[in-house]
């Protein structure tokens, strides 16, 4: 059985010249590691690990500026 916790990736773009960064895209995660795992989460389709923090939602962020 895998873990399935659920989270939101969004992939930001700091936009050139200004300290704004813009969402460039949303992607669902799941963590596809065994149940009781320790360490971060990780979802190996999106090849993207995430850390849960207690009472927040689970938001991870992308910078894929270049
Ligand atoms: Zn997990």
């Amino acid at each position: 059985m895998a873990c399935d916790l659920r989270a939101v990736l969004l992939v930001t773009r700091q936009m050139e010249g200004t300290a704004t960064n813009v969402a460039k895209q949303r992607i669902e995660l799941r963590c596809s590691l065994p149940v009781e795992h320790t360490g971060p989460h990780r979802d190996d389709v999106h090849a993207q690990e995430w850390v849960v923090v207690q009472g927040r939602p689970s938001l991870v962020l992308r910078d894929e500026s270049e």
